[in-house]
């Protein structure tokens, strides 16, 4: 029994069916769960429209003459991402059929380690009877007391499809990953945006040379971007928003997107009573093989926490199902997750970070490579970027890497091949890459380093 349609549920749905169990789906919203209908999947696609937009803005510098400038018909671009989300949910359905997995929808609680009371939205109450349980819940944003969104002009990041016509003036609060992709994409979008970050400069937890960039790159497309900037409060005020900051300083605009963070999707789930634990922060608590506190209940993705990403879900979900059909399988490991930034450029990373080097003391060096300097580079018009890698002294392994780029996500995918197979840079530097291409910077890097991982 899987409570959540999500990549943490649905994936492993997959798997247990696979494994010939009997295997029933319960989800509340839609198959795909948040990360395709409100969140990973519409960012990314309302991201692509930005990045066109971006791409016609400096067609100019290639020689092309546009004459005049284009607009964005966000309507028309909101319907396109809600049309592509709706058809992944269904592809998602369409292959859950296919696999004889049953699927509810409605809403489910816990009544013990081995039931679940399912309300489905015909309006039934049925009580289910499991071998095993996964809860696959995800995670909802988080909002301000003093900030309540009313999805016409104070939002959260799953209502921004909805809006009609581009914001004029976007303030985003938050400048985590979310924040960041939503000020990127509207600004390049035509909206202007004013980022409002508390900290000392957006991207907090990413690599400080590829926040920079980011930053440099923000400002660069005239975004305003308000560092040491908490926001106390949001509200309506005419045909506008304002948000106050707790230093007293008032910023105006028409629209507010909040992107402060999630909560987990574990309240009133009947957890408690079933014996699963959950964390201070409402977080499941889980083992490396997805195992909550009660026995034969399993969780996965969001709701637990671990390193949120629809790759992570999926990956607890399989596990979680590998491990308790008695399959082979291998405790999670995190340090070879690819993770991306949809920025432009994007920010790429995987593998050990510098504060990590630097935290367990581990004998490293590292090269950062600007990008400019990439022949490719220089006829796509690429001016910012880098590729950076991290290589253990003494035996060359490839240990991560950061990699600034537009398609970063794509050119992060060789480092990480060396970071998973633990290939050294020797390794990575006599593979032939093609010419003249991007990911030529990764393997220069490498030979960067041939001779200082020997001192
Ligand atoms: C704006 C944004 C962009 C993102 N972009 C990316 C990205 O580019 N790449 C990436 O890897 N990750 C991205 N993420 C993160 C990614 O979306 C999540 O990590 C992923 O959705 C987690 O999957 P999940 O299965 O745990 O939960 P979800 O995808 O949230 O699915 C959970 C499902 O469970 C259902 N549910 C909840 N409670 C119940 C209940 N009691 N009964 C029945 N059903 C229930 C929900 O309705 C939902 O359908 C992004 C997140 C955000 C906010």
């Amino acid at each position: 029994m899987i409570v959540g349609g999500g990549p943490g549920g649905y994936e492993a749905a997959l798997v247990a069916a696979q494994l010939g169990a009997q295997v029933t789906v319960i989800d509340r919203d839609g198959l795909g769960g948040s990360a395709v209908l409100t969140d990973c999947v519409p960012s990314k696609t309302l991201i692509a429209t930005a990045e066109v937009m971006a791409t016609i803005e400096d067609a100019g510098n290639l020689g092309i003459d546009l004459n005049g400038s284009p607009r964005v018909d966000l309507a028309a671009a909101n319907a396109r991402v809600k049309a592509l989300a709706a058809a992944q949910s269904g592809d998602i359905a369409a292959r859950m059929s296919r696999n004889g997995v049953e699927v509810l929808a409605g809403s489910a609680t816990l009544r013990s380690p081995e039931r679940v009371a399912v309300s489905t939205v015909a309006g039934a109450e049925n009580e289910l009877d499991a071998d095993m349980i996964l809860i696959a819940t995800g995670a909802h944003p988080r909002v301000l007391p003093e900030a309540v969104p009313d999805g016409e002009r104070i939002l959260t990041w799953t209502q921004v499809y909805d809006l009609p016509a581009l914001p004029e003036r976007l303030i985003v609060v938050g400048s985590g990953v979310t924040g960041a992709e939503f000020a990127g994409a509207y600004q390049a979008l035509g909206s202007q945006v004013v980022l409002v970050s508390s900290r000392d400069r957006v991207l907090p937890g990413e690599d400080q040379d590829a926040a920079e960039v980011i930053e440099t790159a923000f400002t660069k497309i005239g975004m305003d971007v308000m560092s040491r900037s908490r926001a106390a409060s949001v509200h309506r005020s005419g045909d506008g928003v304002v948000v106050r900051l707790t230093d007293g300083r008032v910023v105006e605009g028409s629209h507010c997107l909040l992107a402060v963070g999630s909560i987990p999707n574990t309240h009133a789930m009947g957890l408690a009573e079933a014996g699963v634990q959950v964390d201070e922060r409402g977080f499941v608590v889980v083992d490396r093989v997805s195992r909550t506190s009660a026995r034969g209940v399993y969780a996965a993705g969001d709701c637990t926490g671990v390193n949120m990403l629809a790759s992570v879900a999926a990956m607890q979900g399989r596990i979680a199902m590998w491990h308790s059909l008695g399959d082979a399988v291998a405790p999670l490991g995190l340090r070879a997750v690819s993770a991306n930034v949809f920025t432009q450029p994007e920010i790429a990373t995987v593998g050990w970070q510098q504060h990590e080097l630097d935290a367990e003391g581990v004998r490293a060096v590292s090269v950062m490579l600007p990008l400019p300097g990439n022949p490719r580079a220089k006829m796509l018009d690429i001016h910012e970027g880098f590729v950076k890698l991290y290589a253990r002294r003494g035996s060359g392994t490839v240990l991560g890497g950061v990699v600034v780029s537009p398609r970063a996500s794509e050119l992060i995918h060789a480092v990480a091949l060396a970071v998973s197979h633990k290939l050294t840079v020797d390794q990575v530097s006599s593979t032939f890459t093609v010419y003249p291409s991007l990911s030529g910077s990764t393997a220069e890097a490498a030979r960067q380093l041939h001779t200082s991982v020997q001192g």
